[in-house]
């Protein structure tokens, strides 16, 4: 059985996340989406939030798992017995980072691969953080993410217009 584990911050998860995700699960048996805990960003969603989000946006693939880790990628590796990773490359401004944390991570663990996937040349210019700047100025973000994603931001608009009023 191959199992890849997919980690990120995954605040909120998009139709790029989704579009990676596809493609790793036709190459893996498994694929595990980890949402890290430990990170040092400031999220918009709590982590219970982006766990339910992914749950939810997921639920319709087989195969899939959502959990999230603290501590060291390499160390959350060996615990589920993946023999991969997976990380989506949009544009050469990925790629510098990317190939850091894969050496890295290959020093620390020398039996797990990085596998990097394209996603549809359409998810290149997506990432969480332009859909969060989207909605915080009150576009539309329907397109660049799932439905229970785009209900998430509403409800969270209304709690917070709510406040204000
Ligand atoms: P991180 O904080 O680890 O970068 P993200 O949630 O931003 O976490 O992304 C998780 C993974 O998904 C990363 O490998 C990132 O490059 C990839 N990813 C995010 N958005 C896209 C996208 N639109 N197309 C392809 N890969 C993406």
């Amino acid at each position: 059985m191959k199992i890849a584990i997919y980690p990120g911050t995954f605040d909120p998860v998009t139709n790029g996340h989704l579009d990676i995700l596809e493609r790793a699960l036709k190459l893996f048996d498994k694929v595990i989406i980890a949402v890290a805990r430990n990170t040092s960003k400031n999220p918009f969603f709590t982590e219970d939030e982006r766990i339910v989000l992914l749950k939810q946006a997921t639920k319709h693939y087989k195969n899939v798992e959502v959990d999230s880790f603290e501590g060291l990628l390499v160390d959350y590796v060996k615990h589920t017995k993946a023999t991969a990773v997976v990380r989506g490359l949009r544009a050469m401004t990925d790629f510098e980072y990317e190939l850091q944390m894969a050496l890295m991570n290959r020093k620390l663990y020398e039996n797990m691969e990085t596998v990097f996937l394209m996603p549809n040349e359409k998810y290149t210019y997506l990432s969480s953080n332009i859909v969060r700047e989207i909605a915080r100025l009150g576009g539309n973000v329907t397109k660049l993410v799932p439905p229970v994603v785009n209900k998430a931001f509403k409800q969270k608009k209304a709690v917070r217009d709510n406040f204000i009023l």
